[in-house]
């Protein structure tokens, strides 16, 4: 079937995409998983990652996600994640900070019961892809 496809990225804050995309290409955790139009409805849980798509003029696009639900329908794609923002408005340096402090917490006695672990591995983890999707080629 041709034709595009709505791509929406929503936090409970924003729309971070409200777009017609080509094809989507998104981290499912159980892997990454492509949309095109007339694709079997589905949902699944999404890892923290990069969501990349295809844009109607033919451009690669990128968004950092926290995570979340992807939901696909023959022709939409949902996404809800805590947190999401097109590579162009990652903070490389916020990403650093916040690695860091990652690192710090995580290098302490693992008896110490002020300092939640899953929690910080999840801040680690956004903070490593953040990175990496802010030091990819291209600038969208
Ligand atoms: P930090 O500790 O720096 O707040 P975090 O991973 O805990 O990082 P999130 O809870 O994922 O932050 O996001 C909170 C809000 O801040 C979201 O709106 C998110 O888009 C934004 N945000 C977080 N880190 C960055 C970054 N490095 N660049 C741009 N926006 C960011």
């Amino acid at each position: 079937m041709a034709g595009n496809i709505q791509l929406e990225v929503v936090t409970p804050e924003k729309v971070v995409v409200r777009e017609e995309a080509q094809i989507v290409a998104s981290p499912g955790t159980l892997g990454e998983f492509g949309v095109l139009i007339g694709h079997t409805p589905f949902m699944t849980t999404l890892k923290t990652g990069t969501v990349r798509y295809t844009s109607a003029d033919g451009a690669e696009k990128y968004v950092f996600i926290s995570g979340g639900f992807a939901e696909a329908l023959p022709d939409k794609v949902t996404i809800l994640a805590e947190s999401a923002e097109r590579r162009r408005d990652i903070d490389i340096e916020r990403a650093q900070a916040a690695l860091e402090r990652a690192q710090q917490r995580l290098a302490a006695d693992r008896g110490r019961e002020d300092i939640d672990f899953t929690r910080t591995h999840a801040a680690l983890e956004r903070a490593m892809q953040r990175i990496k999707l802010a030091k990819t080629r291209g600038n969208r």
